[in-house]
């Protein structure tokens, strides 16, 4: 505050600063507030960081509004509405966007999202823009306004193979990755953020085993420390793990069958023929292009194959290099995330599947954190929302849930998330086209943990489930209202196709099937039943009558991220996850904090039990478990990442995952004697129960981990 007031001026702290956290105005002064390039002192205090992205937001309100041929003044009123709705929710705390948009709007930086795919052809330059070298410019550019950027190399021939302009030998898509992560190393020292990746290679590569090692062992504290890394693993291939038979690893090069083929179509073609093709939506999207387009499959706006050319591809022997045991790469990939926590793995057919605007093209890779699955060159801006804050206490003392509240907060959202693709700048023409198609926003949440604290339920317990899969229907159902009515407003997104389109409320599965697959038999309490008897009831077959008369302003609408950083703006848990431990030391680019969590430090003192010794003796544990004289109901709710077993993890994120139009990031903490065999579980349900990727990350496994437990004081 001395510092934007200046000196002499009286400081009058705003209120809502107030509520910020020491960890929060730590974070917010690193790299949030916007500061003098000179004198480098602050220009703007919390609140007023609000207000700019709120005002920035705003503007789109402006240019709709005068489009439609209203008056200026009228458009300034209008606009002005909506920058106090948006300043509200955020100051508030309820729902803050991701880091770029905090960072960035109303600046000259641009990018305000923090998702992004970047194709990797098989070439060193292209003259569209998308060889190796090409990708390595534009993870620059995104890095230096703090988005994130996912890679399949899928694409890139294996080592050893041959050059042919050069006559040499290629080196393979892992020596290419390694410039990847030293581009990051070398971008971060100027840019936003420290940088994040997400690289892919899926499983029928030829240089599949280097990958699934390629951070393990003798290198995992060494190697590709910028990147989480995945394998992109087909249902195919989970089958052959549990039938213990054989898979072919191919060489994206080698192949004779239409050569004119761009290499992510053929994949396209591949993984369709080969993988796809009992699996009826897409049989039927084959067979209605067949009768369409005389014959032919339709690949995506350009590209055409005869169902005969589409069966030699993939059939295509010259292609396949040998064939691999499904078991024996498994096991690597399992024994290697027990190891290291990497790879995880990303379930292609699942994104597909359910991927609302598969007729685009199929998707190879995701962002950083997995939670946006995206076509090359797409970006997605993402959002969350606090739950926590939206808990209340009735007259009779019980704790409720806001669901209306929830609903009309949810309404501007979607406003402000779609505002945000037009006010955004796009340093690369591609990213703009890509984007502008779909308009996919991904409105996420936070303070999960602390929602179930809240309201006294274990997040161990059906009665979690039961809530999380009723609480994700309730805000997919708001947006996609939210984004219908944009639609009317606005348009449709430019490529929507209504018979085309599927729906994420169509493919998502039953609660039952989930808890029978997960052989949970509990069923929820009646407490659970009240809490749920409060939302109001949702009518999916009007918002499909809806859809169909009206249309879709964004092709997607949800999205969990980690929240990493806006859960400590925001005060509350992060994600979806449980909470880490109730005293932490977490290591973040500004310094190390140690924390004791501030809702576990409200129910010590309901307790009575906030003195000196008990504080000191939970920080040096971590957990509550194996502490005496804390009563048996702090046990249970406060219970701890590593406190619980690895199968509610996989749980929370199936159910979330059900409603959410993108994916969900998760990652299930394991404890330090976790065994190989619990990984193989994990991944294993993960993919039984439809999540769209899995990743675990077992206590002080790395050298380096951003929190720890278990602090002497
Ligand atoms: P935040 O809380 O800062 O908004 P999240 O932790 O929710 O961000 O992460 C959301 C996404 O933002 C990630 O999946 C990734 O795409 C991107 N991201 C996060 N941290 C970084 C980083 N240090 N550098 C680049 N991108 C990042």
């Amino acid at each position: 505050y001395k510092d934007v007031y200046g000196k002499g001026k009286p400081i009058d702290i705003d209120p809502r600063d107030r509520k910020l956290s020491f960890s929060a105005i730590k974070v917010l002064a690193s790299r949030y507030l916007l500061k003098d390039a000179k004198t480098w002192r602050f220009k703007e205090t919390p609140q007023m960081m609000f207000r700019r992205v709120a005002h920035a937001i705003a503007e789109a309100e402006f240019v709709y509004c005068r489009n439609k041929g209203n008056s200026d003044e009228y458009c300034s009123e209008a606009t002005k509405f909506w920058e106090e709705k948006f300043y509200e929710i955020m100051s508030d705390l309820r729902f803050l966007p991701n880091s770029p948009t905090l960072m960035n709007a109303g600046t000259r930086l641009g990018i305000l999202s923090a998702c992004f795919v970047i194709p990797v052809r098989d070439a060193i330059t292209t003259p569209e823009g998308d060889g190796i070298y090409d990708a390595v410019r534009a993870q620059a550019i995104i890095f230096q306004q703090g988005g994130g950027t996912g890679f399949d190399f899928s694409e890139l021939r294996p080592e050893g193979d041959i050059v042919a302009s050069t006559g040499g030998v290629a080196s393979g898509p892992i020596s290419f990755m390694k410039m990847f992560d030293a581009n990051t190393d070398v971008i971060k020292q100027g840019g936003k953020r420290r940088g994040a990746n997400m690289g892919v290679l899926h499983v029928w590569h030829p240089d599949i085993e280097k990958f699934i090692d390629a951070k393990s062992g003798k290198l995992k504290d060494i190697n590709l420390q910028n990147f989480n890394i995945s394998v992109g693993v087909y249902d195919y291939f989970m089958d052959a793990v549990i039938k213990k038979s054989k898979v072919p690893l191919i060489n994206p090069r080698r192949t004779n069958v239409r050569p004119d083929l761009g290499n992510d179509s053929r994949f396209y073609i591949i993984s369709k023929a080969r993988h796809y093709l009992n699996e009826d939506w897409v049989q039927e999207a084959i067979l209605e292009e067949l009768e369409s387009k005389g014959g032919s499959i339709w690949i995506d706006e350009t590209v055409m194959v005869t169902i005969d050319e589409a069966m030699a591809i993939a059939e295509d022997k010259d292609a396949i290099v040998k064939y691999e045991d499904a078991s024996k790469l498994f096991e690597k990939i399992v024994r290697n995330a027990w190891d290291s926590g990497d790879p995880g793995l990303l379930f292609v057919d699942t994104i597909n599947r359910r991927h609302p605007v598969w007729y685009l093209g199929k998707i190879n890779a995701t962002n950083p954190c997995g939670e946006q699955p995206l076509l090359p060159w797409e970006s997605c801006n993402l959002g969350s929302i606090d739950l926590s804050k939206y808990v209340y206490i009735d007259s009779e003392g019980m704790p409720r849930i806001a669901w209306r509240q929830l609903a009309e907060d949810l309404r501007v959202i979607a406003r402000f998330m779609d505002n945000v693709i037009d006010v955004a700048k796009w340093p690369l023409p591609q990213l703009e086209q890509a984007i502008k198609r779909t308009r996919k926003i991904g409105v996420g949440v936070m303070g999960w943990a602390y929602m179930l604290i809240k309201l006294g339920i274990p997040y161990d317990s059906v009665d979690a489930i039961y809530l999380a899969y009723h609480l994700a229907e309730w805000i997919e159902y708001n947006l996609a209202l939210a984004s219908i009515e944009l639609a009317k407003e606005r348009g449709s997104f430019p490529i929507y196709d209504s018979s085309k389109y599927k729906p994420t409320w169509l493919t998502a599965k039953p609660l039952e099937e989930l808890l029978n697959i997960a052989g949970i038999k509990d069923r929820p309490s009646k407490k659970v039943l009240e809490l749920l008897s409060d939302r109001p009831l949702v009518n999916w077959n009007y918002i499909e009558k809806l859809r169909k008369e009206v249309g879709m302003r964004n092709a997607t609408l949800t999205s969990i991220a980690p929240t990493g950083t806006i859960s400590i703006l925001a005060g509350t848990s992060s994600s979806i996850e449980p909470i880490f431990a109730v005293a932490y030391e977490r290591h973040v680019t500004v310094g190390t904090f140690i924390e004791i969590d501030p809702l576990f430090l409200e129910y010590l003192r309901k307790y009575e039990l906030d003195n000196a010794d008990m504080i000191k003796l939970v920080a040096e544990r971590g957990s509550l478990s194996e502490i005496p004289f804390v009563p048996r109901s702090l046990k249970t709710l406060f219970r701890t990442a590593h406190d619980i077993e690895p199968k509610w993890h996989v749980l929370h994120q199936a159910v979330w995952q059900q409603w959410v139009c993108a994916g969900v990031s998760k990652t299930v903490n394991l404890r330090f004697d976790a065994t190989v065999e619990d990984v193989r579980e994990v991944y294993i349900l993960a993919w039984l129960l439809g999540c769209k990727g899995i990743t675990v990350y077992r206590d002080k496994s790395k050298a380096q981990q951003v929190i720890y437990v278990g602090v002497k004081m």
